[in-house]
């Protein structure tokens, strides 16, 4: 089984172990250097990005994470987890730190002006089984993705300006996987099953 941690600064950290477990990976904490170089693929978690970019550098993780992703570990990051990979963040605070795992720019709490909390039925690329329930918590969207990003899912409806709709919302580099939304706590693992496939390839 390959080795996941999930990084435990704040945030769903048991909700993500327990779906790790349940899509076939071990699922282990990880809050420092020595942990992080253990495992074999890590998940960042979803919560508040600006307090998780300040508890990195606090607990020394940030550069060591940094070059991990850099030298191709893969990683995935759900909803803050996401805004931590991304290579910038719109309408982030200005100490916010990026890990550049992925070549997007995206933009905090960006449906939060319409609506804080919703439920979709996403068609999700690379996930059998028919569509996906997404549960998004002051999401942030993915606002530009470069050339090498592959996107995953968007949200239903029409790309209007400044709708909601047809907004991306999942999005694969290599093996470094995102999501806006949670899934985590929707009890359906096929997000989680995608990243361990992720984790063993590589
Ligand atoms: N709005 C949070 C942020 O900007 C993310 C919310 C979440 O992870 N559910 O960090």
């Amino acid at each position: 089984r390959p080795v996941i941690g999930v990084l435990a600064l704040q945030g769903d950290v048991r909700e993500h172990a327990v779906m790790l477990e349940r899509a076939g990976a071990r699922a282990v904490p990880v809050r420092r250097p020595a942990e992080l170089s253990a495992v074999d693929g890590l998940v960042l978690p979803g919560g508040e990005s600006t307090t998780m970019s300040r508890l990195l550098e606090t607990f020394e993780l940030l550069d060591p994470l940094r070059a991990r992703i850099a030298e191709g570990m893969p990683a995935f990051g759900s909803c803050a987890g996401m805004i931590l990979l991304a290579r910038q963040a719109l309408d982030g605070r200005p100490d916010q730190r990026q890990l550049d795992g992925l070549d997007i720019v995206v933009r905090r709490n960006a449906f939060g002006r319409q609506v804080d909390s919703f439920e979709e039925d996403l068609d999700f690329a690379g996930v059998e089984g028919g569509p996906l329930h997404a549960v998004f918590i002051r999401a942030p969207w993915v606002e530009k993705a470069g050339d090498g990003v592959e996107v995953l899912a968007r949200t239903p409806g029409t790309p209007e300006a400044g709708a909601v709709g047809a907004r991306i919302v999942a999005v694969r580099q290599g093996p470094v996987l995102a999501t806006a939304f949670h899934p985590e706590l929707t009890g359906d693992e096929r997000v989680h099953r995608l990243f361990v496939r992720l984790v063993r390839e590589a």
